[in-house]
C-alpha cells in the first residue's frame, strides 16, 4: 500500500463509518425480484399458450380471443414496465415514475386475467373452461409471489382481479351463484397472505446481503486504516518511528538529502504550567506547522515529516541544496515561535524549537546522519535554544 503523504491529520474522519442503508436493502430486494420476474418468461408464455388452447376449444371463440389479445397486450406492457424499473434501480436513478407505471400495468393485469373468467354459454366444453380457470388462478398466484417485494403493485393486481371477477359474478347474466364471491375472496386473501410471507423472506435475504457486503467493505476499510495508522503517529498524523526505520532505511533516491531534528524548547514547563492537554495542542500545532512548511519546500523531491516521540520531530528533505535548506530551516524556526499567537488564552506561554540540520550523505547510514543531526540540535539547546545549528 502507498502511504498517503497528503494526510491532513484528521484521524477521526478516516475512521468514520456509515450505518446500514435501508435504500440499499429495498433496492436489492426489488432487483432480486425483478430478475426472478424476467426469468419467469417461459412459464408466462406457457400460461398464455394454454389460455389460447382453452379459447380455441370454445364453440364461439371470437369474443374470448379478443380478451386473450387484451391479456397479451397487458402482459407485454407489464414486461416493459418491469424492465424499465429494473434498469433504473440498477443505475440508481429515481424510480417513482417507473413504480407508478408498473402499478398501472399490474392493475391492468388483474383486470385482464379476471376477464378471462368471462362466463361461457351452456354447452361450452368443460375441459376448455376448466383449463382457462386453472391457468388464471395459477397465474394470479405466481405473479403475486413473484411481485412480493413490490407490495403496492401486487395488491393493485389482486384488488383489480377481485373487483373484476366479482363484477362478472354479480352482473353477468350467465354467471352462477353470487356465493362464489366468498370463495373468490378467500382465494385472493390466501394468495395475499402467502405472498406477503414471501415478501418478508425476500426482504430479510436482501438485508443479509447488504449487511454482509457492508461488513466486508468495513473490514477492508478497517484493514487499510490499521495499515495506515501503523505508519503514523496517532496524535499528529505525521509518520512514526516505524516508518523512519523500516521504509526510509531503504532510501535509494539519487537526490540530495538533509535531516532536521526539531525539539520543542522547555516543553516540560508548558505541560507543568498549562496542563498536558495544552501540551498536546502545542505538539499538534507544531506538527501542522512542519507539514505546511514541508509543502513550501517545493516538489523537486519528496519531503517526509516524522514525530519521533514526545516533542521531537524529524524532517527528511530531498532535492534541496545546502543554502536553500539552511534558509528554510530558519523559516521553520520562526514559524514555530509564531504559534504563540494561537495560544493567547494561555498568557506567558513560550513556544520555540531548537533545530539540528545536517546533510545525509550517499552511502551513509541513517543512524550516523541522525546522530549528527541530534548533536547539532543539542548544540542549539546548549547555546541558548530557539535556534538552528548546522552540523559540519
Ligand atoms: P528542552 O528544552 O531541553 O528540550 O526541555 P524539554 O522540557 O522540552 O525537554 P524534556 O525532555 O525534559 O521534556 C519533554 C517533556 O515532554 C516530558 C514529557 O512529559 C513530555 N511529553 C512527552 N510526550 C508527550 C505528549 O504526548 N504530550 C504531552 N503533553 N507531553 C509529552
Ligand atoms: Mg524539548
Ligand atoms: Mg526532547
Amino acid at each position: 500500500m502507498r502511504i498517503d503523504d497528503n494526510f491532513d491529520g484528521n484521524i477521526a474522519g478516516v475512521l468514520a463509518r456509515a450505518p446500514v442503508d435501508s435504500y440499499e436493502i429495498e433496492r436489492e430486494a426489488v432487483i432480486a425480484m425483478l430478475e426472478r420476474e424476467r426469468r419467469s418468461l417461459v412459464s408466462s408464455l406457457i400460461g398464455l399458450g394454454l389460455l389460447a388452447v382453452g379459447v380455441a376449444m370454445l364453440p364461439t371463440p371470437a369474443f374470448m380471443a379478443l380478451l386473450l389479445v387484451l391479456r397479451l397486450a397487458s402482459f407485454l406492457f407489464t414486461r416493459r414496465a418491469v424492465a424499465q424499473l429494473e434498469r433504473r434501480m440498477r443505475t440508481r436513478k429515481p424510480v417513482k415514475a417507473a413504480r407508478a407505471v408498473l402499478f398501472g400495468a399490474m392493475s391492468l393485469t388483474g383486470v385482464t386475467l379476471a376477464l378471462m373468467l368471462w362466463p361461457q354459454p351452456p354447452g361450452a366444453s368443460m375441459v376448455a373452461i376448466g383449463l382457462i380457470q386453472v391457468v388464471v388462478i395459477v397465474a394470479v398466484t405466481l405473479i403475486s409471489v413473484t411481485l412480493a417485494a413490490l407490495p403496492a403493485s401486487r395488491d393493485a393486481m389482486l384488488a383489480s382481479f377481485w373487483l373484476t371477477a366479482s363484477g362478472l359474478i354479480l352482473f353477468h347474466p350467465a354467471s352462477g351463484d353470487p356465493g362464489m364471491i366468498a370463495v373468490l375472496t378467500l382465494a385472493v386473501l390466501g394468495v395475499r397472505i402467502y405472498s406477503s410471507s414471501t415478501g418478508h423472506h425476500i426482504h430479510s435475504s436482501a438485508k443479509m446481503l447488504v449487511e454482509n457486503r457492508q461488513l466486508s467493505e468495513d473490514l477492508a476499510d478497517a484493514l487499510a486504516h490499521a495499515e495506515f495508522l501503523s505508519w503514523r503517529d496517532p496524535l499528529t498524523g505525521l509518520f512514526n518511528r516505524r516508518m523512519l526505520f523500516e521504509d526510509t532505511r531503504r532510501d535509494r533516491s539519487p537526490l540530495s538529502r538533509h535531516l532536521l531534528t526539531i525539539d520543542l524548547d522547555r516543553f516540560k514547563t508548558i505541560n507543568d504550567t498549562f496542563g498536558h492537554g495544552v501540551g498536546d495542542h502545542v505538539i499538534i500545532a507544531t506538527a501542522d506547522t512542519i507539514r505546511e512548511w514541508c509543502a513550501t519546500l517545493g516538489d523537486r523531491g519528496e519531503h517526509q515529516a516524522f514525530r519521533l516521540g514526545g516533542e521531537e520531530f524529524l524532517v527528511i528533505a530531498r532535492g534541496l541544496d545546502d543554502a536553500v535548506i539552511s534558509e528554510a530551516a530558519e523559516r521553520l524556526r520562526v514559524a514555530i515561535t509564531e504559534l504563540e499567537g494561537q495560544f493567547t488564552d494561555h498568557s506567558g506561554i513560550a513556544i520555540s524549537a531548537s533545530i539540528g540540520l545536517t546533510g545525509w550523505r550517499f552511502g551513509e547510514s541513517l543512524d550516523d546522519a541522525l546522530l549528527r543531526a541530534d548533536i547539532a540540535c543539542y548544540e542549539a539547546k546548549n547555546t541558548g535554544r530557539n535556534r538552528v545549528r548546522r552540523a559540519a
